[in-house]
């Protein structure tokens, strides 16, 4: 079993009387988390326990009972009245920023040590443990009750006592037949906010080898990411090369043009005073309002592919990768535009990825981008590239016609190169189980020695890193051998998957 997880995060309605005890409330569970944190740190042998014992030695070294009357280091010293869940919520909050602290304590004393031992000098500072604690509090089971869509009751802190305070909550509710875990109390802005983490099981859905190779019905989403005019375009292909469904997925011109007017003002206010004015309060909404231009979308595009995708039951998603950025030459505004531009597609993929996964387990993978938009989807030829009203005759990158002088195929450029990317990914698994690979039609472009067969992405399997969006990496240069074969193979009597657009 797999599982999906995500956070649902939910406005809270309240008084505004009581607006003061979430922040009392929070100052309480740093509070008493920092104090746990230091008998952690008098301890150190308690981070070698499970959570369970730690939970456990911990009371048994802070908590006053019957059985227990004075322990060495009462918590009653610095707040009494604290509730049971409430506490074993901070432990484990401590517990987690002791075992971080120490894990960093560690690799730094590593690196000492290994700079010593080659004679280096070694300036790094040790890591210090926290100086001050901002932890959003986590309530436990007994913190909260009659959770329901529109409401729940908190039990917070006054001051002085312990309080139920009815709160109305907004935004998303959590999705039938997800598990939701212990909601996080968090500060927006002014407001407060409960954040809930949910997961659900869910079927493993196979690495992507074995689905290509086995799973006769497969349907697979190729995407093809450009910033000009359609962000990204999207085919559903089978694992025979039936094209079933193209979706474009515009806004491309509108959002560039507009982070570029935004930019090119950014740049205009720097050119006046001569310095780069960081700090300048304009600048700072400027660029904020870039930011979120560029959030917003990648989060707009991803979701958009992902309910594509599912919608035609695809269990795979494939993307090409990245490349390396080469900035385009001119003005301050175009360079900057074209790197956050590159960014974005980061950022889409990244985004992509996890909320793929979240739909029911469909794997995110990625080829090589080479020719993918240079090379016939149906033959595998250069294909030949034009603006509409024009000769096809070179190819002009950019324009959105291509046409295949070897096999006549017409069509638009992006959605050919899209189909490209799906076959590429295909091609990779189903040439690994022929023995003896066709002999490629088109072999002009010889494809390069140690080309890469299989990128890390398509062979791991499981729920996707959650980290940043990861910028192209330059060394998928060559392309897979053997890919023009698979492309050759499609004879051209076959109808053919593109169909002249327009
Ligand atoms: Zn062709």
């Amino acid at each position: 079993m797999s599982k999906a997880t995500k956070t649902i995060q939910q406005a809270l309605g309240y008084q505004p009387t009581q607006a003061s005890w979430f922040a009392v409330t929070k100052l309480l569970f740093n509070q008493v988390t920092a104090f746990y944190f230091d008998v952690v740190t008098a301890h150190p042998g308690l981070l070698d326990l499970d959570a369970q014992a730690a939970l456990t030695a911990l009371e048994r070294l802070t908590h006053v009972t019957k059985d227990n009357p004075h322990p060495l280091m009462p918590l009653s010293a610095i707040a009494g009245n604290i509730p049971a869940m409430f506490r074993r919520a901070a432990i484990h909050a401590a517990l987690g920023s002791a075992h971080s602290f120490a894990t960093h304590l560690d690799q730094w004393r590593r690196r000492k040590e290994q700079a010593s031992e080659k004679g280096k000098k070694f300036t790094q500072s040790p890591p210090v443990p926290p100086r001050s604690w901002n932890k959003s509090p986590v309530l436990y089971a007994g913190q909260w009750k009659d959770r329901a869509s529109k409401s729940i009751l908190l039990k917070l802190w006054t001051g002085s006592s312990w309080c139920w305070v009815k709160c109305r909550v907004s935004g998303r509710e959590i999705p039938h037949g997800w598990e939701a875990g212990s909601p996080h109390l968090v500060q927006h802005g002014m407001h407060w906010w409960i954040h809930t983490p949910i997961e659900q099981q869910m079927p493993s859905p196979g690495k992507v080898q074995t689905q290509v190779t086995t799973n006769q019905d497969l349907k697979i989403c190729a995407v093809d990411m450009n910033l000009d005019t359609h962000i990204a375009v999207c085919t559903i292909q089978t694992v025979e090369g039936t094209v079933l469904s193209t979706r474009f997925i515009g806004e491309g011109k509108e959002t560039h043009g507009l982070r570029k007017r935004l930019l090119g003002r950014i740049a205009r206010k720097r050119g006046k005073t001569g310095i780069l004015a960081e700090g300048e309060q304009d600048n700072v909404r400027l660029w904020a309002k870039v930011r979120h231009l560029d959030e917003q979308l990648a989060h707009q595009i991803s979701h958009r592919i992902v309910a594509f995708a599912h919608a035609y039951d695809a269990r795979i998603l494939v993307f090409e990768h990245l490349g390396s950025l080469r900035p385009e030459k001119g003005k301050y505004s175009r360079r900057t535009n074209s790197k956050r531009s590159y960014w974005l597609k980061g950022r889409i993929f990244a985004y992509s990825k996890y909320k793929a996964w979240n739909a029911g387990g469909i794997i995110t993978s990625r080829v090589s981008p080479r020719n993918t938009s240079r090379d016939c989807a149906r033959c595998g030829a250069p294909l030949a590239r034009y603006h509409a009203g024009q000769p096809a005759e070179r190819y002009s990158p950019g324009a959105p016609l291509v046409l295949c002088v070897h096999c006549g195929m017409k069509g638009h450029a992006d959605r050919n190169a899209s189909i490209v990317i799906g076959k590429r990914l295909i091609s990779r698994y189903q040439n690994q189980r022929q023995e003896k690979p066709h002999a490629p039609l088109y072999a002009e472009r010889p494809a390069k020695a140690g080309g890469v067969a299989g990128s890390q992405d398509a062979q791991r399997e499981g729920r996707p890193s959650t980290n940043r969006a990861r910028h192209g990496t330059s060394n998928e240069q060559g392309a897979a051998q053997g890919e023009a074969s698979r492309m050759g193979e499609t004879s051209p009597g076959i109808p053919h998957p593109l169909r002249p657009l327009g």
